[in-house]
């Protein structure tokens, strides 16, 4: 069939909207007609470049989504038509049937296990799971990468414990899934840090404590102001290297732990004090969140629609899928936290 499609054709140039005939399922793959798309800094990566040389072009983009199953390739047994599903670039339970080939006008568009900035989205089963009931179509695109990627982070790598002290540094849409992560931890205090006032004042309502201007003065001594240890846990979601060497110093000696969720620039190198080791801290990475759909997706969906948290406030008015390249740049610009793009518009 066809289908409609924002593309990366060129590194650095906006995005070209496109008709594509989808391909034939192979065994494991799943058509989705695409409700809505969320997009975050890996799609600006991608799109600036700053992932290094992209030997996929031109290809679809986008991993985060939610959509209805239309048709099921052979062997798949975890949808059926009609599902409503959440789209993720985290892989679940299912098979792996590798990037759908789509066909523009007699040229190949690569694309990966999953994409979503398209109308229709020929997608691997194991980056789909089923929509939690009771979350709706639009807010379901988080559980798409930035609550796995946040949430996890909290849940699952840090474990965060009631009177954990927790600090989040950068509170775009996956900080402040961490924050969420925190407060339904009991994290005593959860401190949110940001440059934007806007976010920092979104950052309280997604469960910080208090919140730090880190242009106001010395992060760290900002910090332990309000922990005088040092925080327990702190979270990375800024991607900028000072910043991860920040989170590892501002946790207490002995015990306390950082984990970096934010992606850095190709070829950026971080510098950091072995005393960080020393001193029995531990600065720690993750895939994901270390989320794993099928057993996660449905508790963070739960949490999501608990109504705890304003979390349709974590979505931007939406944006037509024309208006791809316009949400990719307002997401760079920080104008926005994280787009929605509504295919229906
Ligand atoms: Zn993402």
């Amino acid at each position: 069939m066809k289908t409609e499609a924002a593309i990366l054709v060129e590194t650095g140039k906006p995005l070209e909207l496109v008709e594509l005939e989808t391909p034939a399922l192979n065994p494991g793959q799943v058509l989705v007609e695409i409700a809505y798309s969320g997009a975050c800094g890996t799609q600006v990566m991608e799109w600036r470049g700053d992932k290094g040389e992209d030997k996929w072009l031109p290809h679809c983009l986008g991993h985060e989504g939610s959509g209805t199953v239309l048709e099921t390739g052979s062997a798949v047994t975890k949808v059926k038509p009609g599902d409503k599903v959440v789209l993720s670039w985290i892989k679940g339970d299912g098979l792996e049937a590798g990037g759908a080939k789509y066909d523009w006008n007699g040229k190949t568009v690569n694309s990966g296990g999953v994409t979503t900035f398209q109308k229709h989205a020929v997608v691997s089963e194991n980056r789909l799971t089923l929509i939690p009931a009771g979350l709706p179509m639009d807010v379901a695109i988080l559980l798409g990468c930035a609550a796995p990627t946040g949430m996890g982070a909290v849940f699952n790598v840090l474990k965060v414990r009631p009177g954990d002290a927790v600090a989040v540094f950068g509170t775009g849409g996956i900080g402040l899934n961490a924050l969420m992560a925190a407060a339904f931890s009991g994290g005593v205090p959860i401190i949110g840090v940001d440059p934007k006032e806007s976010r920092r004042e979104l950052a309280k309502q997604f469960g910080a404590t208090d919140v730090i201007d880190p242009t106001a003065g010395d992060v760290v001594e900002q910090i332990k102001a309000i922990a005088p240890q040092g925080v327990d846990v702190a979270v990375e979601a800024t991607g900028i290297p000072a910043v991860m060497e920040q989170a590892a110093n501002s946790t207490r000696q002995q015990g306390g732990r950082a984990v970096v969720i934010g992606n850095a620039k190709y070829g950026a190198k971080l510098e950091i004090s072995p005393n960080v080791f020393n001193a029995g801290k531990s600065f720690l990475g993750t895939w994901g969140g270390d989320s794993y759909p099928d057993r996660d997706y449905g508790r963070f969906g739960k949490l999501i629609a608990s109504g705890r948290f304003p979390a349709k406030d974590l979505l931007s008015k939406p944006y037509s899928l024309a208006e791809a390249d316009q949400a990719l740049q307002d997401l760079a610009s920080g104008k926005v936290g994280r787009p929605l793009i509504d295919m229906s518009l």
